[in-house]
């Protein structure tokens, strides 16, 4: 593989390795809340962090940011470790979880108390957000500001041992209610929460705030180069400010973590939004969170996208300060890509119309044989048994040829690939006049890879499973899921008084299930093996809905770019 393409959090690093700042050593972490299924835009952050562990021989943490009670559940922690390790990262022995550390997080909230750098206010939430200013106003002291370090430390403690109603106190550092940041007019680091936890259960009923506990979770793990998406530009000087006032009370070494912003992903003809992507789910728009047309990763592995192609993504669409929207087609082009270099190929028929040789023996076959890569011929052949009953493609067939077309006509010549020429001499259609068998003869001394073969020279090559041998099954045609590409974004010629809901932008043909005629071949496909079908695309057999010797198909992504203007 190509070195990846520096980029500036890589300039970051090696400027610090240059300068010895850590003595060599090189520590990130992906720090989800596991609060819902991880979607492209966390493989983004994933191959962006594990990717640079495995660049600096360091290490990664798997940390799940668990210090929020109400929305977390085992279930998420489960299926955010499958998924990291479906992208093939490892985190060794660093696998975490911030609720193991809320003892040290109350200790360093009892230290800022004791630097006389937090303080309990007694004030509602109407009255803190009142007294908090504006981007242009500065905030209002609290009366409670003053409270004596003794004070705070007993109303502190009794916080902790639930004295209170939720909302009523809250810890606060002591920073400057003038600051332009609005991030530093003394931020609440604590607050009550009467809330079980699912791994602390009820020993708390406070809990630490996610801009608190964070910087302290780095900084516990001794994580070097803390990376997070730009939203969090704002939030560096309290991180700063908190570490640094914890490293002078002694609690953690220096040099500090460094927090480095970088854009998140945003993708077209997708949504990322939790609450989006839950609506989708609840309101039956999707068939539940692995849905092979969701952006989630248990999505995506359904659908056939690989941890190959989501590594290439992410070195391709790169890391930066700015944020963009990235197309759709970039992560497709991805998908393919990989895809064409691994999976084998194979034939199907999508949209079955018989042919008929009429001058094959009926009741005789013989084997074809077609290479399972073009490119590679170490992966060999495989044998495709040939008929006088064969499926094609409908397409394939015309009974008054459009100019330009070299399938099948009355009268003309075409190679069924792998095996005969064919010339076409009819059809037959039913009472309504639809085309329902193609008839034509077989030339015997031309198949392919004998020397007669190269006595024809014709236009048209198709693929066809002959009838008596396919396996016939479930297809499932997966398209993109919206058809716009910003969903729910107005647009021009919207009328002024117009709101886009994101669900009106949903793609009604992002979904169809076919039966298919697939090459013999096919019915021992494993789940989640990838192939090529033919002039259709790639395909996998679903994890999900296969059962032995009877796999179902879905489609990863066309050939080419079918959504290119
Ligand atoms: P929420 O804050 O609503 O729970 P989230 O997407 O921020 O959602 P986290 O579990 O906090 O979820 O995310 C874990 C990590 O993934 C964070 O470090 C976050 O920066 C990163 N991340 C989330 N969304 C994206 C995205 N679209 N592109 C890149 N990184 C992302
Ligand atoms: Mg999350
Ligand atoms: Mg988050």
């Amino acid at each position: 593989a190509p070195a990846p393409a520096t980029n500036f959090v890589r300039n970051i690093i090696d400027e610090d390795m240059r300068s010895g700042k850590w003595a060599g050593r090189v520590e990130t972490r992906f720090p989800p809340e596991p609060n819902g299924y991880l979607h492209y835009g966390h493989a983004k952050s994933i191959c962006l962090n594990f990717g640079l562990a495995e660049a600096y021989d360091g290490a990664c943490h798997l940390r799940f940011d668990d210090t929020n009670p109400e929305k977390e559940e085992q279930e998420y922690v489960d299926s955010i470790i499958e998924a990291v390790q479906w992208l093939g990262f490892k985190w060794g022995k660093h696998l975490y979880f911030a609720s193991d550390y809320f003892d040290i997080m109350y200790a360093c909230a009892v230290s800022l108390i004791k630097a006389g750098k937090a303080y309990v206010d007694s004030q509602s939430a109407d009255e803190m957000r009142a007294n908090r200013g504006t981007l242009t106003k500065p905030g209002t002291n609290s009366p409670w500001r003053d409270r004596s370090v003794a004070e705070n430390l007993d109303l502190f403690s009794r916080m902790r041992a639930g004295e209170f109603a939720e909302g009523s106190q809250i810890l606060r550092a002591k920073i400057d209610m003038a600051s332009p940041n609005i991030n530093l007019r003394d931020p609440a680091i604590y607050r009550i929460r009467k809330a079980t936890h699912h791994r602390t259960g009820d020993n708390w009923c406070i809990y630490p705030m996610y801009t608190f506990a964070h910087p302290i979770e780095d900084a516990i793990e001794s994580v070097t180069h803390s990376i997070c998406t730009l939203e969090f530009a704002d939030q560096r000087p309290f991180y700063d400010w908190l570490l640094d006032a914890l490293a002078t009370a002694g609690h953690f070494p220096r040099p500090l973590p460094q927090q480095i912003e970088f854009a998140r992903l945003n993708l077209t003809y997708v949504v990322l939004s939790k609450r989006k992507l839950i609506q989708l789910v609840d309101e039956g728009h999707v068939d539940g969170w692995d849905d092979p047309r969701l952006p989630t990763l248990i999505g995506a592995r359904r659908r056939g996208f690989t941890p190959e192609g989501f590594r290439l993504f992410a070195e391709r669409i790169g890391v930066s300060k700015g944020d963009a929207w990235i197309d759709m087609s970039v992560l497709e082009e991805c998908m393919r890509e990989h895809l064409n270099d691994s999976a084998p190929r194979r034939v199907a028929v999508l949209d079955p119309l018989k042919l008929e040789l009429s001058n094959y023996p009926a009741g005789q076959s013989e084997q074809c044989h077609a290479p399972n890569h073009p490119l590679k011929p170490e992966l060999g052949k495989r044998e495709m048994p040939f008929s006088r009953e064969l499926w094609i493609e409908r397409e394939d067939f015309m009974e008054e040829p459009v100019k330009g077309f070299h399938r099948l006509y009355p009268g003309n010549m075409v190679r069924l690939r792998y095996g005969y020429v064919v010339k076409c001499t009819g059809c037959e259609k039913d009472a309504d006049g639809n085309v329902v068998k193609v008839l034509a003869e077989y030339m015997p001394d031309s198949k392919s890879g004998t020397p007669g073969a190269d006595n024809y020279k014709v236009k048209g090559n198709l693929h066809w499973v002959s009838a008596a041998h396919g396996y016939a099954t479930e297809v499932r045609i997966y398209d993109r899921l919206f058809a716009h590409p910003h969903p729910g974004q107005r647009r021009e010629g919207d009328a002024e008084e117009m709101e886009r809901n994101f669900l009106d932008d949903i793609n009604p043909d992002s979904k169809q299930v076919i039966t298919a005629w697939l090459e013999p071949a096919l019915r021992g496909a494993h789940p989640e093996d990838h192939f090529q079908f033919e002039r259709h695309g790639y395909f996998v057999a679903d994890r999900r809905d296969s059962a032995d010797g009877a796999p179902v198909f879905n489609r990863t992504v066309t050939l080419k770019d079918s959504w290119a203007k």
